[in-house]
């Protein structure tokens, strides 16, 4: 018999939490998991999984106007936004339940309420039990960061977005990056007026400069507005619900909604983390080793609690290789090399591996091929969107060191070239590559 209630408490039931409950238990361990939100986590409930199907659901609006243009009339063509939201939610739903499902036939005990720590082997839930296990996982996940300033409590962030009761004429979007960017697509496509207010002049800074560019020029001819090198001084509310905001340099913007998209923080306040000794870095991140261990022997911390790349196939590989650890006899670590990513904008953009800059900096010698071209999808498209590829090589190894895309379909098309640079093979062997034609895709073995 053990001494403990449980073999693993795992904290937050989201992507990384989930994953490691599952394989520990599959291990053989006795497992229970705490979630004060829904079953899911952030990827499920109220991020990629919702926001892509926005995205999805907005693209019909480009979608039906080429349709016109090949042959299709389409009368009384018209937008519910409460058709499509509902149609989201719903399907988040179904996705909790098959991620409870998931937890009951592994046997895994769901608690439905915060759990924080009460010492290096005990939980502390809301309704004031306290349960014992010989490990903690902790998966809490990050939280969006609103920023300070009078009137932010009229703002809305990722979080609320999937529930608006009505489609927002006027936006203003706060942020350049992942969130703030698939946001001004989605609804610019569903006809909102979008204004995009960023502190400096870069947006996405993580991505390739020139794609970026081509982002932008494209986001622009599509109608988004940027408002650079600028932030919010205040919000206040109108009486009839508008929201008036003070940028600090002209007349204040009226607007319907202000989408924060700030960057989003570790969940750690309230955590207890003090009761056992658990570190954290300057940003309130959980700071862990290579196997995920925090400064607590019996306390570990995977995903986006732990600020190392918020990326969910990253807390998910996170979990799994926590179980296979701690509860499958074979120590495992992430290999976090040549993460492929990609931004849902409209066209989306993505990449994986070094950026030109960072090549350059990196290796000093490098060759860029590249192409630049008008995908046949858009034959139609009337502001004429091109997409661009990149392939970055080092010029002494002629290894691939990056590649990146805007594009129809990039993010499809770039998983499996990841492949390719993970693997470290050269440009040689996609120009050795046959191309498929017509596709997008045969672009990468024809780049000059
Ligand atoms: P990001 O880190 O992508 O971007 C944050 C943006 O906000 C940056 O432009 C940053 O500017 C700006 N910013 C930060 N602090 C402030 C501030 N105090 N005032 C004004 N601007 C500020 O965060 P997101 O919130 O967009 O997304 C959070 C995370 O979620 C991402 O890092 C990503 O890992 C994940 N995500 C991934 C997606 C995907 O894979 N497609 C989709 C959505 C989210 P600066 O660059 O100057 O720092």
């Amino acid at each position: 018999m053990s001494d403990f209630d449980y073999d693993l408490f795992v904290m937050g039931a989201g992507s990384g939490g989930v994953r490691a409950a599952r394989i520990s238990a599959s291990h053989g361990a006795k497992v229970a998991v705490a979630e004060e939100h829904r079953v899911g986590g952030t990827c499920v409930i109220r991020g990629c999984v919702p926001k892509k199907m926005l995205v999805y659901g907005s693209m019909f609006a480009e979608e039906l106007g080429h349709a016109e243009n090949y042959g299709w009339d389409i009368e009384g063509k018209s937008f519910d936004w409460k058709r499509l939201r509902d149609f989201v939610n719903n399907d988040v739903d179904r996705l909790e339940g098959l991620y409870e499902k998931t937890l009951q036939s592994h046997e895994v005990d769901l608690f439905a309420e915060r759990a924080s720590i009460a010492g290096p082997n005990t939980v502390k839930l809301a309704s004031g039990r306290e349960v014992t296990a010989k490990k903690i996982l902790i998966a809490v996940g990050a939280w969006p960061a609103m920023p300070d300033f009078p009137g932010v409590e009229h703002c809305i962030s990722s979080n609320e977005v999937f529930h608006l009761e009505e489609k927002p004429n006027c936006l203003m979007v706060v942020g350049g990056g992942y969130i703030a960017m698939e946001f001004a697509g989605i609804f610019n496509a569903l006809g909102s007026e979008v204004t995009v207010v960023n502190r400096t002049d870069r947006i996405l800074r993580s991505y390739d400069e020139q794609i970026v560019d081509r982002m932008l020029h494209i986001a622009m001819g599509r109608g988004i507005n940027f408002k650079m090198h600028s932030k919010i001084a205040k919000v206040e509310k109108t009486d009839d619900g508008c929201l008036l905001v003070d940028l600090g340099d002209s007349n204040p913007l009226r607007v319907n909604q202000v989408l924060i998209a700030t960057g989003r923080k570790p969940k750690t306040d309230g955590l207890g983390l003090e009761n056992a000794g658990v570190a954290m870095d300057e940003k309130g991140a959980i700071k862990v080793d290579e196997y995920n261990r925090t400064s607590c022997q019996s306390i570990y911390a995977v995903g986006d609690v732990t600020d190392r790349v918020q990326l969910t196939p990253v807390a998910i590989r996170e979990g799994h290789a926590f179980a296979d650890t701690v509860f499958g006899n074979n120590p495992r670590t992430v290999d976090y090399d040549h993460i492929p990513s990609a931004v849902f904008t409209q066209p989306p953009l993505a990449g994986v591996g070094l950026t030109e800059r960072d090549a350059k900096n990196q290796y000093g010698n490098v060759k860029v091929y590249s192409s630049d071209f008008r995908p046949m999808k858009n034959m139609f498209n009337p502001h004429a969107e091109r997409g661009h590829y990149k392939m970055i090589v080092d010029e002494a190894s002629e290894k691939i060191l990056g590649i990146h895309m805007i594009g129809p379909e990039s993010p499809e098309i770039l998983q499996v070239a990841a492949v390719a640079v993970k693997a470290g093979l050269t440009k040689q062997a996609f120009d050795d590559t046959m191309a498929l034609h017509p596709s997008m895709a045969e672009e990468l073995v024809l780049l000059k």
